[in-house]
């Protein structure tokens, strides 16, 4: 049965390996058994239910909460080639007739629809005369109170295990919390199911925090970095959505305001456009988001601090769904946490405790100084495999410590004492920089010794490290106004006990994660832009969005490995016959146009591919093969062929999988060459990134590349 399913999986999607958990998920299908599964944003899912819903006779019915991700998972799978169809409001009487009339002859593979059809009058019995593979509850997470989106009709599925004992059902969702997932069970009924959970770290994300000071100078040097790349801005209200979007558009970002407070119609067009991309940025409030699938979102920025980190990692979760690396900036300032605590003032007594800690934690997120990944993973109760996550901020080396971080601190705490612990951020930073402000003036606080302390910061530095130490628990806000007052442990560090980290922003330019340089590694940048190109005609003449004509990984292999042939050309990650057969021609005629115009070689890269015959060679990769026969180390043969080290690695692997070779040496030791070979047991030996993080980079990028070319010929 899982053969059948593997070779689904590469003739409709064009993919060669499961991701983790995929693999047991199916299975639990193929079996017969129910299924509970917890996967990230991006983990793959839908996968785990369509793949063995074209394997197993009759119709696999799936439940979704919305139309949007119907609609989109439904015209992804016809653009593979997979008899798909939906039930919702949105259709014809005819098209509605026509959906089931393909589902009584057995000629759907999936069928979707929502929980309240599913369950209304007369379709279950129509269902009953049907052959059902299983069922798949998608967005599971909606039949819990206590999740963040309990909708009361998925409660009713409850029904679906009594009118139908004997098909399976399958849940899925992303919200890890363990009282959700028992009530997943509970709710729906299931027998013995299994429970896959997989990790919650999203590697491909890059977390950057920064306190906010000139907002639209700090998003616009988050643009400057996606060029035409679709991103999603979350602001905090209406009112910054507005105006972001003024600002953004008068600087010539084409951007696009998405809110609860614009018309259903003018909304959903903002939407379509951004799906299309047609603009590539949407200003949003939290409105935005539920039932976008689009996988290739670059960067999330938030302007203001979400209330919890569960908010926050749902919205900045929507960067980078398709695996490749995706930037997530939150901007935050003191100010957004009053703002919370104001909006929550009236819950009652519990539901208070509860948004008013989720609200503190994600405070400590902002200022906190510890790896991103680490800290959220933490927060979600599990742990981080490696020392450096090297996609974080703090990881990458962009934030600063301050060298007289106590002393600081100090100036910081005796200027709060002085002025008795009675006012708020803003004032205590005046009066820290010598502000010839009239309140000050009056109040003679220009006469404490504290004032003008820190004059020679920046306000901005200066209010940071406030809320820094807010952060760190040595300064408390009181009170409506959000008085400052020293703890305990703020005394402790006036009295030296005590030394807080205080950090600042680095002024080196921003480090490159190692996630983007592997996954542009070998990719040719124009050939890339010519083909994007392309993707945007072909989806636009039919009509379906970008992403699901190709993903930005596939484009991205195509320029790396650039295809001459059909059959090389099915070897590429996400393309399956269909698309193939449907598109094929023109991917392929670009790629040789742009190859013939730029003098690229083509048929390179990538194992799956075979290293290129002599004559195809160039005579630097020719140079190269011989001296590599000759066993020459490298750096030798980089220096004889003038290329860099990463060509000349790139022309080793080559020559490795061309001449068959099996062991490394002289290029890579013997013990690492052992390590590698270990790291890489179980494991896809195509992809070099796994391996290379199971060593937590302590073997560098290329030694394990050379290894696994040297494993793929065993
Ligand atoms: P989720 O629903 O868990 O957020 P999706 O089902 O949308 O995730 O999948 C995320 C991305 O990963 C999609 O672009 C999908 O095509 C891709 N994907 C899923 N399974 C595989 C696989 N086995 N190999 C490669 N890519 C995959
Ligand atoms: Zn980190």
């Amino acid at each position: 049965m899982m053969d059948a399913v593997q070779k689904a999986l590469s003739r409709y999607w064009g993919y060669s390996s499961f991701l983790p958990l995929q693999q047991e998920a199916m299975e639990c299908l193929l079996g017969g058994r129910d299924s509970v599964v917890v996967l990230p944003t991006g983990g793959g899912k839908s996968l785990c239910f369509q793949a063995p819903a074209v394997t197993l006779p009759g119709t696999a019915v799936v439940v979704s909460p919305l139309i949007a991700l119907m609609k989109d998972q439904v015209d992804g799978l016809i653009q593979c080639g997979v008899p798909a169809a939906r039930l919702d409001s949105t259709q014809s009487p005819q098209e509605h007739q026509s959906v089931l009339t393909d589902l009584k002859t057995n000629r759907l593979k999936l069928l979707y629809l929502s929980p309240e059809r599913l369950l209304s009058n007369g379709f279950p019995e129509l269902l009953a005369n049907i052959r059902i593979s299983f069922f798949a509850i998608d967005e599971a997470h909606c039949v819990s109170m206590w999740g963040h989106d309990f909708r009361p009709e998925y409660r009713r599925l409850g029904q679906l295990k009594r009118l139908f004992p004997h098909i399976p059902i399958a849940a899925y969702t992303a919200t890890a919390t363990e009282h959700v997932r028992n009530d997943i069970v509970e709710q729906l009924g299931l027998q013995n199911a299994r429970l896959l959970i997989g990790s919650f770290d999203r590697s491909n994300l890059v977390y950057k925090v920064q306190p906010r000071s000139q907002i639209i100078r700090q998003v616009g040097e988050v643009l400057e970095r996606h060029k035409d790349e679709s991103g999603v801005i979350y602001c905090l209200r209406r009112r910054d959505v507005d105006e972001l979007c003024v600002q953004l558009n008068a600087r010539g970002c084409r951007a696009a305001p998405y809110h609860a407070g614009m018309a259903d119609e003018d909304r959903k067009i903002n939407q379509e456009r951004f799906i299309t991309e047609k603009v590539h940025i949407i200003v949003a409030t939290i409105a935005f988001g539920m039932g976008i699938d689009k996988s290739n979102v670059r960067f999330v920025i938030h302007t203001g601090m979400p209330k919890s980190l569960e908010h926050y990692q749902q919205e900045s979760g929507r960067a980078g769904r398709d695996g490749l690396e995706a930037e997530c900036c939150l901007f935050y300032g003191g100010g957004d946490y009053g703002l919370w605590q104001f909006l929550m003032r009236d819950l009652p007594d519990e539901a208070a405790k509860i948004a008013a800690l989720k609200l503190s934690e994600m405070y400590n997120y902002c200022t906190g100084v510890q790896c991103r990944h680490r800290a959220i993973l933490n927060y979600f109760g599990q742990s981080l495999d490696k020392d450096n996550c090297g996609a974080c901020d703090v990881c990458l080396g962009e934030l600063e410590t301050v060298d007289d971080s106590l002393v600081v601190a100090q100036k910081i705490l005796s200027c709060i004492v002085r002025l008795e612990q009675q006012f708020g951020v803003g004032y205590t930073t005046r009066v820290l920089l010598g502000s010839k402000d009239q309140r000050i003036l009056e109040s003679g606080h220009d006469t404490l010794s504290t004032y003008g302390l820190l004059s020679d910061h920046s306000r901005q530095a200066v209010r940071g490290w406030i809320e820094q130490l807010v952060g760190q628990g040595c300064i408390e806000k009181v009170g409506q106004y959000g008085v400052l007052t020293v703890t305990p442990k703020g005394w402790a560090v006036l009295r030296g006990r005590h030394t807080p980290h205080l950090f600042k922003p680095a002024e080196k330019p921003v480090n490159i994660s190692r996630v983007a340089a592997d996954s542009w590694r070998a990719v040719d940048r124009g050939l890339f832009e010519a083909l994007r190109q392309l993707r945007t005609r072909i989806a636009a003449e039919n009509r379906v969005p970008a992403y699901l004509v190709f993903g930005d990984a596939t484009l991205r292999d195509l320029a790396r490995q650039r295809p001459s042939k059909p059959e090389i050309l099915l070897r590429i990650k996400g393309v399956g016959e269909k698309k193939c057969s449907q598109y094929g021609a023109e991917v392929l005629a670009t790629i040789r146009d742009y190859c013939r115009a730029q003098g690229q070689e083509m048929d390179i890269h990538g194992p799956a591919v075979l290293a290129c015959p002599p004559e195809n060679r160039s005579a630097a990769r020719q140079t190269a093969f011989q001296l590599f026969a000759q066993k020459r180390p490298l750096k030798e043969v980089a220096q004889s062929v003038c290329r860099a080290e990463s060509t000349t690695v790139q022309y080793l692997v080559e020559y490795i999988a061309y001449e068959r070779i099996v062991t490394p040496q002289p290029w890579v030791d013997e013990p690492t060459f052992a390590r590698v070979a270990q790291a890489a047991r179980n494991c896809d030996l195509s992809k070099i990134k796994p391996v290379f993080e199971r060593l937590n980079g302590q073997i560098s990028y290329d030694a394990v590349r050379i290894c696994l070319a040297c494993l793929r010929n065993r």
